[in-house]
Order: C-alpha cells, then sequence, then structure tokens
C-alpha cells in the first residue's frame, strides 16, 4: 500500500518524510506499509475509520502526537521508540542542562 497524494501532502506540509512516518509507526525497513491515507491501520480507509480516502482523521491526529511524542511527551505509546527519529531527536530541556 502507497500512501495517497493527500496523505503525502499533509505529511509533507508536517516536515515529516515518507519513511520517518514508516519507522515511526514500526515499519523499520522505512516502506510504508499501513493505509493510504498516512493510518498505520490498513483498514482504515477501507471503512474501519473512515470512508474515503481524503478524508482520515487519524493522520492529523497522529501527527499532533508524533511531534508531542518526539518533545518526550509521557504516555504516547503510538510510536516506536527505537525509530532513529526518536532515538535521535534534539531534546530541549528549559535548564539548560
Ligand atoms: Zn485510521
Ligand atoms: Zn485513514
Amino acid at each position: 500500500m502507497k500512501l495517497n497524494a493527500t496523505a503525502r501532502a499533509t505529511l509533507k506540509e508536517a516536515g515529516i518524510t515518507q519513511a520517518a512516518w514508516a519507522r515511526a509507526n514500526y515499519m523499520r525497513s522505512g516502506k510504508w506499509c499501513g493505509d493510504e491515507c498516512g493510518c498505520p491501520d490498513s483498514r482504515c480507509a477501507g471503512g474501519f475509520h473512515h470512508s474515503g480516502t481524503d478524508d482520515c482523521g487519524c493522520l492529523p491526529v497522529l501527527i499532533g502526537q508524533y511531534f508531542e511524542w518526539l518533545r518526550g511527551a509521557p504516555g504516547i505509546s503510538t510510536f516506536d521508540k527505537r525509530s532513529p527519529e526518536y532515538v535521535n531527536r534534539v531534546v530541549v530541556r528549559k535548564d539548560g542542562k
């Protein structure tokens, strides 16, 4: 399954590469194997979460969580902490230590 144009545009706008998005969603090869709408649930656009292919409500929510997660927000277990994006993330600490 390839990401559709809407999903690709949404990720691009957010500054996330397709490979990074795949890896964050436990697809270690960097090859997307979720749904075409950008949701890692492969049944998403097929009516499981929504029935069109361009009206995914999951992707914007997931992208929001992704940035929170990169910032180290607690309680987000959606993404793969072994992905290079997470391992190499730049953590900005307020105390400067
Ligand atoms: Zn979904
Ligand atoms: Zn979807």
